[in-house]
């Protein structure tokens, strides 16, 4: 049986309908997909879809600003992401930068096919390894995991 692939989508609030109108344009490809967003971006795709006849379940995390980033960087640490799609505003600042941040550091980390504007998420889907069963490698922390600690035993 094919694996089903975690996608998150999130958007920052000027880029939400460009991620709608590509979630809308691409839903052949997406259908068979779990979603996970940020709060208010899982709202209104749901909604979007929902007026298209879609009645889809996105597990909807709290907004952004409120930790949304931050549940979704812990859920990819913990390998339960497939996909990053997430278009973020390079001409606004955010109040949670850092949380963005972190957000793009750690899908880099663990090595998750991740795609930043619309362009990166069209190649991103139309790969054939979009639909293998395509495991990420992460480098190898062990070494660093089992550091010495100045002072330790
Ligand atoms: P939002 O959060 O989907 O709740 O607006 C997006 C973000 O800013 O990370």
């Amino acid at each position: 049986m094919k694996k089903i692939k975690h996608i998150a989508l999130v958007a920052h609030d000027r880029e939400k309908k460009y991620l709608i109108e590509w979630v809308e344009f691409n839903w052949g490809t997406l259908s068979d997909c779990e979603f996970v967003c940020t709060g208010t971006t899982g709202r209104l795709i749901e909604e979007a879809l929902k007026k298209k006849g879609v009645n889809t379940k996105i597990i909807k995390l709290k907004s952004g600003p409120l930790g949304g980033d931050v549940e979704l960087s812990a859920l990819i640490a913990e390998g339960k992401i497939d996909y990053l799609i997430f278009f973020w505003d390079p001409m606004e600042p955010q109040p949670h930068d850092v949380d963005v941040k972190a957000l793009l550091r750690i899908a880099t980390l663990y090595n998750i096919p991740s795609a930043y504007n619309r362009a990166s998420a069209d190649f991103l889907i139309s790969s054939l390894l979009f639909n293998s069963d395509y495991k990420p490698l992460v480098k190898d922390y062990l070494s660093y995991v089992e550091r010495k600690i100045d002072g330790e035993k």
